[in-house]
């Protein structure tokens, strides 16, 4: 189907010697956008799922997506200071220091069925992170789901413990 064509390289993004993967082709391209959906569509067939979680911000696009076509709830795992209602917080690692996402109390009910989502699956500290969140609410995570994974980043053993799908890997 070819979606890696819509993926577009940016040498030194954010930071000098990194090649950051953009998404915002495949966002602008009507039929990309479809096929990327309804390839995550089907590793989610008859899955039964109850809410799908995106971590902010790039994760929202699709994981809203998703949540309208599953008939799911979607809920939003956002940075510090973004959410309005009580939150539970986690830290994470990144390669500098740590960051935190946050999640609302009531977000989820326990034994919800859960697909957590994001854009890129790097390290994985992210992912890791929004797990946690959702399991701290009694959550199961049936899948955790990205447009793509760096799999030279080895982000797959931080979710050892999840079903992880991507349909596009580098
Ligand atoms: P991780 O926590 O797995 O190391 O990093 C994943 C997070 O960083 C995701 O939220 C993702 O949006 C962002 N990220 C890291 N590298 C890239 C990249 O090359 N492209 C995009 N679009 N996002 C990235």
């Amino acid at each position: 189907m070819g979606l890696e064509q819509y993926i577009r390289d940016i040498q030194d993004y954010p930071k000098p010697g990194i090649v950051f993967k953009d998404i915002t082709p495949l966002l602008a391209n009507p039929q990309a956008m479809q096929d990327c959906l309804k390839l995550l569509l089907n590793s989610l067939k008859d899955k039964n799922i109850d809410v799908v979680v995106g971590a902010e911000s790039r994760g929202f696009f699709f994981a809203t997506l998703l949540a309208y076509e599953l008939k799911a709830g979607f809920v939003p795992v956002r940075k510090p200071n973004k959410l309005p209602f009580t939150t539970f917080s986690a830290e994470y690692e990144l390669e500098y220091g740590t960051d935190t996402l946050e999640i609302h109390t009531d977000a989820i009910t326990p034994g919800d069925r859960v697909v957590v989502h994001d854009d890129v699956l790097a390290t994985g500290g992210t992912a890791a992170a929004v797990c946690k969140l959702v399991e701290k609410l009694g959550g199961e995570i049936v899948q955790c789901n990205f447009l793509m994974e760096l799999s030279f980043l080895n982000g797959r053993k931080k979710l050892s413990k999840y079903d992880v799908f991507a349909p596009l890997i580098y």
